[in-house]
């Protein structure tokens, strides 16, 4: 076995009603605390203003800033710093999916470092210190698994580049995982955010810097996924399955903030950048099955292993029959669950897929897959998405 780092610091308290402990976690980092989500549907308002009369009911302030936006921009995000300064924020939860979480850790950077957070990303010099404000999280979809990673995620709209920052001093202090606030989740939602969290999952398996640990809480993962992500697309009231998926979600968070992701969201993550309206989990899964087809022969042992976990019979076959019959389980999975998607059916403008395939060759998660496609490869696998 080779020798392997792990680390995980964000508390995580899990399970139906645990976002009631919002108030007393939040009051023990400090006294104004900004809530970050993005503008929040009907069906969300009691729990979150539960959420909030928590905090308040602590004795701590609350700054309301609902300007997150999905795939958030720096514009937004920037016009939360301003406000997060006026206020003398000392604390800060994101309340909400991947982006309200993401929104609120590059928050946390832009108002105690200079610059701005586009100054902070994983492969500049300058990185966030340990002035960084505390973010809490709450997490309302179970896909990005933000709540217990080092990254946020965001775009900058003058030169649509989606990016990342990536630092240890940005892990949430403590994720709150309540599946109840997954219940408002309609079905597109669950299977985007879902699928996103078995790629998390899968990716950093096949990672060729994976490690015992991060293997087995990946396989895990992906099995429960596999088994119930069906489900809670199609019965969002299943509280079992959407308790599987939270989860599921978390643990495939642990494994990114542990090893990463690899082509797929090298892939996915600059369409999403020059195409704002495609969501994430719509871009992987969109790049999926060209990924699968692509890589399968540079991992048998790993792929076949994964196909037994969705179909008992693999297991029997020889690894190399099993590791390509990931190509037919993952193009049913994605029809199951209603993702199926083409550049076409996303409305992908055919004129930015140079620019798209510029970034993926920037994009170091493409350099750690057990497959490194050359600009060619990229090329034709994109022309498979039309
Ligand atoms: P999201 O946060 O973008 O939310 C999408 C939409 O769903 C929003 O309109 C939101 O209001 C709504 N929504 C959220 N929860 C809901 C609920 N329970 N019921 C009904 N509606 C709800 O979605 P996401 O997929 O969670 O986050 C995507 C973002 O996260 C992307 O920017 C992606 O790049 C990023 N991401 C971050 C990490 C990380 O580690 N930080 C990992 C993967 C992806």
């Amino acid at each position: 076995m080779n020798k392997f780092d792990f680390f995980l610091p964000t508390q995580i308290l899990f399970g139906e009603g645990k976002s009631s402990e919002t108030g007393r976690v939040v009051s023990q980092y400090g006294r104004i605390c900004m809530v970050v989500t993005t503008p929040w549907i009907p069906a969300q308002t009691e729990a979150f203003n539960r959420i909030i009369n928590t905090i308040r009911e602590a004795g701590v302030k609350v700054v309301l800033f609902d300007e997150a936006c999905p795939n958030p921009t720096l514009a937004s995000i920037l016009k939360g710093i301003e406000i997060a300064r006026k206020e003398c924020i000392d604390v800060l939860l994101g309340l909400g999916g991947g982006s309200s979480m993401d929104t609120a850790k590059a928050i946390a950077v832009g108002s105690t470092h200079e610059g701005t957070p586009w100054d902070y990303l994983y492969f500049r010099e300058a990185q966030p210190s340990s002035a960084t404000l505390p973010v809490i999280t709450v997490t309302t979809t179970s896909g990005t698994g933000s709540q217990v990673t080092k990254v946020s995620v965001f775009t900058n709209e003058e030169t649509a580049t989606k990016s990342a920052i990536c630092h240890p001093n940005i892990f949430a202090k403590v994720g709150i995982v309540d599946p109840e606030l997954m219940y408002s989740m309609p079905p597109y939602l669950t299977a985007v955010t879902g699928f996103d969290a078995f790629t998390h999952a899968f990716e950093s398996y096949i990672n060729i810097g994976s490690n015992p640990f991060v293997d087995a809480i990946a396989l895990e993962a992906i099995e429960v996924i596999a088994k119930n992500l069906k489900t809670a697309v199609t019965d969002g009231n299943n509280k079992e399955a959407r308790r599987k998926l939270a989860y599921a979600d978390t643990l495939a968070g642990i494994t990114i903030a542990n090893v990463g992701t690899t082509l797929p969201h090298a892939m996915g993550q600059p369409i999403s950048g020059h195409a704002p309206h495609v969501s994430h989990g719509e871009a992987l899964a969109l790049v999926y099955p060209e990924f699968v087809k692509f890589t399968y022969h540079s991992s048998i042992d790993k792929f076949a292993k994964v196909a037994g976990l969705f179909d008992e019979s693999n297991k029997g076959k020889p690894k190399e029959e099993s590791a390509a019959a990931l190509c037919d389980i993952i193009n049913n999975f994605l029809k199951e669950i209603g993702l199926s998607l083409t550049l076409t059916s996303l409305k992908v403008n055919a004129g930015i897929i140079n620019d798209v395939i510029k970034d993926c060759m920037d994009f170091p998660d493409m350099y750690v897959n057990p497959a490194v496609p050359t600009k060619d490869d990229l090329k034709l696998m994109f022309q498979n998405m039309s």
